[in-house]
């Protein structure tokens, strides 16, 4: 029989209706015999993820501050607390002793990041007690493995951690344990016994290091979407389901917006050749898109990826593109402010760095004066509200005549082309327009190269 893990995102155990679901997916097959699961998604009350209520509690309140929503402490505690006394109650359990055990937890005095990562993982760590709890209940033989115990072994930052090569040891040991064994996701353990989580959205990451260590047949991502869209659905209605991608398209795609799940949680599935499995809890007949190492492709495009609100800083500097040491030193710059980069066309006199402009919010002018400082450009130039459009499918390589489709599209659309780079791999392209017209140039980029395909290899 093959081994899965399935791994439930917090809208798939935001309340005992969707653990009912989860509860009936994992018997529908007897392979899945690893659980993990997230914390419970939103509370009905201020409408909050319970993992950010984590957050403000630890940090006083200035969590939801920062996002402009008054939401005290005090409060996030009462909201998490009642969420898992209606989870006890709608589940019909007795979890009396660990709602105490909560209580306990989010009162404990610790040092700043130590008591953020701690109060963060308390989502899934009772996620996965109440859930255990029920599945008992349920007549199933379950067992929880906390990784505390297991222990699953993390180094580095409290809120951002890494796994420890040793904890695969001690998750593949997991392999023996009879029945079900639910894990919470998102954190581990350091040596010292302290509690660390990965960044956010990081119960993905547990499953999949989960199923590597377990050597696991599959690993399956429950969410609440029938899978990868071949475009944002929001955006282009029509768009359908990708069944099967690769790990390379799904890493380009999600690097360019595309909100899949962790970034981190595919290398090692990669590595074992893990297929994942992305399918959707509210409606479990649904096939998914299958992630693998290869395909054979039918289409030319298999997905479109856009992300907004792209800065484009142009400097101009006689023979810059000459050395690299300008351009890395450039690059420094932006790492060190925390900016995201994205694309960066060099040409022999001048450079454009694409990136998030978000995240030179407050920081704009310092930025500025450290590059006239450091690289003394002859001039340079800020400009915002680009859009970069990414089409992304092995089936492009070696098709002539794909990008200036792309650009035929655009062009019949009045849109015109402000920066234009294709990947390296030859899978992907990417093209820089204004965001006024991203709407219209994702539609007509679709409308050409997944609808209609004129360049379809037959
Ligand atoms: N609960 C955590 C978060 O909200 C981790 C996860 O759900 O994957 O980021």
């Amino acid at each position: 029989m093959s081994l899965i893990v399935a791994k439930f995102g917090g809208s798939s155990v935001q309340n005992a209706a969707q653990i009912e679901k989860v509860k009936k997916i994992v018997q529908a097959n007897p392979g899945r015999r690893f659980v993990v699961v997230s914390a419970p998604g939103k509370e009905e009350r201020y409408n909050k993820k319970i993992t950010d209520h984590l957050f403000n509690i630890a940090t006083g309140g200035r969590h939801f501050k920062n996002e402009r929503h008054e939401i005290t402490a005090q409060e996030s505690v009462q909201a998490v607390i009642h969420k898992f006394e209606t989870l006890e109650r709608d589940l019909g359990i007795d979890a009396a002793d660990l709602i105490d055990s909560l209580r306990t937890d989010l009162a404990r005095e610790l040092p700043d990041d130590k008591r953020i990562a701690f109060y963060a993982s308390r989502g899934e760590h009772y996620s996965a007690r109440f859930i255990t709890r029920y599945f008992r209940k349920e007549g199933m033989e379950a067992g929880c493995a906390l990784p505390e115990n297991i222990p699953f072994l993390v180094r580095g930052d409290y809120d951002n951690a890494k796994v420890e090569e040793e904890a695969y040891l001690h998750l593949a040991n997991l392999k023996d344990n009879s029945g079900i064994t639910v894990m919470p996701g998102y954190y581990g353990v350091t040596r010292e016994g302290d509690i660390a989580v990965f960044s956010r959205g990081g119960s993905d990451l547990t499953g999949g290091e989960l199923a590597y260590a377990l050597r696991a047949d599959l690993y399956e991502n429950w969410t609440d979407t029938d899978g990868i869209y071949e475009a944002d659905p929001r955006i282009i209605t029509r768009a359908n389901v990708i069944p099967r991608l690769t790990y390379k398209e799904i890493r380009l795609l999600a690097s360019k917006g595309f909100n899949v799940f962790h970034f981190d949680a595919m290398v090692n599935c990669k590595k074992r050749n893990i297929p994942i499995n992305i399918r959707n809890t509210n409606n479990p007949s649904a096939p998914g898109t299958f992630i693998v190492n290869e395909r054979v492709p039918q289409e030319l495009i298999a997905g479109i990826a856009r992300v907004d609100h792209i800065a484009y800083v142009y400097l101009e500097k006689d023979t810059l593109g000459e050395s690299g040491a300008f351009i890395e030193e450039l690059l420094d710059i932006f790492r060190r402010y925390e900016v995201q980069t994205y694309h960066y066309p060099v040409d022999k006199d001048d450079i454009a760095v694409l990136l998030d402009q978000n995240d030179l919010i407050g920081k704009i002018n310092d930025v500025r004066r450290e590059i006239e400082d450091r690289l003394n450009p002859d001039s340079m130039k800020v400009m915002y509200d680009f859009s970069i459009l990414s089409p992304v499918g092995i089936g492009m390589r070696n098709v002539p005549g794909v990008i200036a489709e792309a650009a035929a599209a655009l062009r019949d659309n009045k849109i015109s082309i402000e920066t234009i780079d294709q990947g390296p791999a030859q899978i992907s392209f990417h093209i820089g327009i204004h965001s006024a017209y991203a709407d219209a140039g994702l539609e007509a980029l679709f409308e050409r190269l997944i609808e209609n395909q004129n360049l379809k290899k037959n």
